[in-house]
């Protein structure tokens, strides 16, 4: 079929002007020839009267008469030859702009399709709950293998839909012609439709039922490839297990079960042919919406099957006269008094609703659906990503991919923790801590909790009521500026790492010469002051008070690359390592000083991928990528397509781990942080915020679990008052985390050395020294003592 708004008619004003007036010069000979008619039937009357000049008249016309015809086939025969090379150039246009995306529909994208669910995990009886069930759960669908439907079956449906299925490549070009010039002239009957068996399944595949001339173009070219790489009954097998039968039913072995409450390989051939007469128009053809046109269509199905003789006629006449008893019938119902079937279909079957367990009751204001929680979003999104990357999708592809797609996906939420941080969420006054910060514009904020295996236990991904499904999640989308939290995570991570630096490593608070200028100030609360102190200062005081001119020196001592490394491979954050910026005409990395020694960083980074990469520092050195889904699973067969549930990977030395841990205790002891200090429980932590403070961030961790914490506002601008992050997140999360009673600690590392320092080498202290400074923590291979005393 063609659609409505092919472009035929644009492609007339298209014509350039001498075209025009040559198909109006064509008209203007049609309207000669009428009068020339006209004055011929009138000689014809005087005739009788002046024969001679009648004859030398009539020649004369005759000559003047096929000049007309010939001009007028030349016009037209000109008109064919310049509208054919029109439409064969915007062929190749479009041939150009489609060839390259046409190989990407594959038949396992559909074998799947039916409804997704989405689990929780209940933590004290470890039930699964159902949070999310996709909108399509109202398709109903048993998929058969080619095997096992009868040949009468198929033959139904090939003779129904494509008699040439077999012959062609994909495309029925006499179809396509009829179905072209059927759009234009409607002279052929519209029995079968322009598309092939393999083009009604690539519609289906793809979800795409735009008409226009582009996407029918594409789909010929996506048909032509399937036919490339699948056989026939592959492609047979995927149409007739995918193709629409009427409300919920999917697929013949469910149209049967439905319609005639028998499984495929008991139907009848008049049965066979009921169901293939479905497909043209699943809605208007089904036998229970109307008997009629059905029969009306099953009648030529079963006439179709005759002619291309796959039925005898003796069993086409027996076919046409078959009764046949419908499921709605009051006789089928009187032979099957309890229905065996576990599917209950009702005519109207919109009746769906989303399952989630949430305890808010928003509605999308666009769609008037329930609203899907932060989680399902985040989780959605997750899913999204793999198979984004496993099968080349766009976002939203792979989105509605995963609707359709017959997956079941288990959550790692904790419903406790998710639940108490969506409270506090609901709340503005939890964003202003101690009385500090009154905004005129409420700033936005995000929050994610990992446990130290990388199972996201809560997301939040705004303030306020949530209002869209699958709206922006700032906790797993929004890449922003991580400030002062890179430091632990790139610099001194590094140092430490690599016995670069120890606890109480003495370096100068003073810049480097970076660019030819001296860089980067330390933090002020005017801009102005750069707050050099030119004095010395231990690691563990630098790190606390968060001075920014060591870890430049750090970057400069260890070199750009190594840190970026550290950053990047070693605990997962997602920096840019090199591109291309068209609007900025040059290469941007994040290998250079601004993004490693302060966390100025190209693109930003997400609030979970950031505390994602602290998580080595609470567990002892273990990096498990974060994720929420802690299995995707096919529901047609269980098989497991992602897994998530294994152990993650020892990437950093477990006293590395131990000393830098101790390090981040001091931020909340007596540094930046004190503001998240609990009771109960040991925080360590970094607070972050950008020098033009429009970002602000927190990251902490507990004995169980790490979490962070972003504010700013959705179009990057300065924060108008001062917010203490460490507040922030206490307010958050810190009554939860405070009150988790378990008996979990950080691992305890028997090879770290605790000791005091000699407070004028930085070194561990011998009784010689003169001074000694507090207990510093120092990793067995990097624990030298003084020597200078
Ligand atoms: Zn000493």
């Amino acid at each position: 079929m063609y659609p409505n708004n092919f472009k035929g008619k644009e492609l007339f004003l298209s014509l350039k002007s001498d075209e025009k007036n040559m198909i109006m010069a064509d008209n203007t000979n049609q309207e000669n020839r009428n009068n020339l008619n006209e004055t011929d039937f009138a000689f014809e009357e005087s005739a009788p009267k002046k024969k001679k000049k009648k004859k030398n008249r009539l020649a004369r016309f005759c000559k003047k008469f096929l000049t007309f015809i010939g001009s007028t086939i030349l016009s037209l025969f000109l008109i064919v030859i310049i509208t054919g090379t029109i439409v064969a150039t915007a062929l190749t246009v479009y041939v150009m702009e489609f060839m390259e995306n046409t190989d990407d529909v594959r038949i396992t994208d559909m074998e799947m399709s039916y409804a997704s669910y989405i689990y929780g995990v209940d933590k004290d009886t470890g039930e699964n709950i159902l949070l999310y069930e996709v909108q399509s759960t109202d398709i109903q669908c048993i998929p058969v293998k080619i095997e096992d439907v009868p040949q009468t079956v198929r033959n139904a449906f090939v003779y129904a839909e494509d008699e040439r299925f077999y012959a062609h490549e994909g495309i029925d070009y006499k179809r396509t012609f009829a179905a072209f010039a059927n759009y234009f002239l409607d002279f052929y009957g519209t029995a079968q439709g322009g598309s092939t068996i393999t083009q009604q399944l690539i519609k289906n595949i793809t979800g795409d039922n735009d008409t226009s001339p582009e996407r029918k173009i594409r789909e010929i070219f996506r048909a032509m490839e399937m036919e490339k790489r699948y056989p026939k009954d592959k492609i047979l097998e995927g149409y007739l297990n995918y193709i629409g039968f009427g409300g919920s039913a999917r697929g013949v072995q469910m149209a049967a079960i439905k319609y005639f409450g028998k499984s495929i390989d008991e139907l009848s051939i008049a049965e066979a042919a009921c169901l293939a007469a479905i497909p043209q128009n699943p809605e208007k053809i089904n036998p229970f919406a109307n008997p009629e046109a059905n029969k009306k269509r099953q009648e030529y199905v079963l006439k179709k099957m005759y002619e291309n003789g796959v039925i005898s006629t003796d069993e086409y006449h027996a076919a046409l006269n078959e009764k046949l008893i419908f499921t709605n019938s009051e006789e089928y119902k009187a032979l099957n008094p309890e229905p065996t079937t576990i599917y209950n279909f009702t005519q109207d079957e919109n009746t769906d609703e989303n399952t989630d367990s949430s305890t808010d009751e928003n509605t999308d204001e666009e769609t008037g659906e329930k609203v899907t929680p932060y989680y399902v979003d985040a989780a959605i999104y997750e899913i999204a990503d793999y198979l984004m990357a496993e099968y080349d999708l766009t976002q939203q592809e792979a989105i509605d991919k995963f609707k359709k797609g017959g997956y079941t996906a288990y959550l790692t939420i904790d419903f406790d923790m998710q639940e108490y941080v969506e409270e506090k969420y609901l709340n503005y006054n939890n964003f202003q801590y101690a009385g500090y910060n009154k905004f005129d514009e409420q700033p936005q904020s995000s929050f994610i909790a990992m446990d130290y295996s990388g199972n996201v236990l809560a997301v939040v991904g705004g303030i306020g009521e949530k209002t869209t499904s699958l709206g922006f999640n700032r906790a797993v989308q929004a890449k922003r500026q991580p400030g002062s939290c890179m430091k632990p995570v790139a610099s001194y991570g590094y140092a430490l790492e690599n016995n670069k630096i120890t606890w109480s490593t003495i370096f100068v608070d003073k810049p480097i010469t970076y660019n030819g200028e001296q860089w980067p100030s330390n933090y002020s609360s005017d801009s102005v002051n750069k707050n050099w102190s030119y004095s010395s200062i231990y690691v563990f005081n630098a790190l606390k008070l968060s001075k920014n001119t060591i870890p430049a020196q750090i970057c400069e001592m260890c070199g750009l690359r190594e840190i970026f490394d550290y950053s990047t491979q070693t605990l997962g954050l997602d920096l840019v390592e090199e591109r291309y910026d068209e609007n900025q005409g040059k290469i941007l990395t994040d290998i250079d000083y601004s993004p490693l020694a302060v966390g100025g960083v190209t693109d930003g980074l997400t609030i979970e991928n950031l505390v994602n990469a602290y998580m080595p520092y609470g567990n002892g050195g273990v990096y498990k990528k974060a994720h929420l889904i802690s299995q995707l699973v096919n529901s047609a067969d269980g098989s497991i397509i992602l897994d998530n549930t294994g152990d993650g990977e020892q990437v950093i030395d477990p006293e590395t781990a131990y000393v830098m841990n101790k390090l981040l205790q001091q931020v909340i002891l007596s540094g930046t942080g004190t503001a998240a200090q609990l009771s109960n429980k040991t925080v360590a932590g970094k607070t972050g915020t950008t020098s033009n403070w429009n970002d602000i961030c927190f990251v902490g961790l507990t004995e169980d679990f790490v979490s962070g914490i972003w504010m700013g506002y959705d179009t990057p601008s300065t924060l108008p008052a001062y917010v203490n992050s460490a507040g922030v997140w206490k307010n958050v999360i810190g009554g939860y985390a405070n009150s988790l009673d378990t008996d979990a600690s950080y691992p305890d590392n028997e090879n770290v050395v605790e000791a005091y320092f000699c407070t004028s080498t930085g070194k561990l202290a011998t009784s010689r020294c003169p001074h000694s400074g507090s207990v510093g923590y120092y990793k067995s291979s990097n624990a030298e003592y003084c020597t200078s005393h």
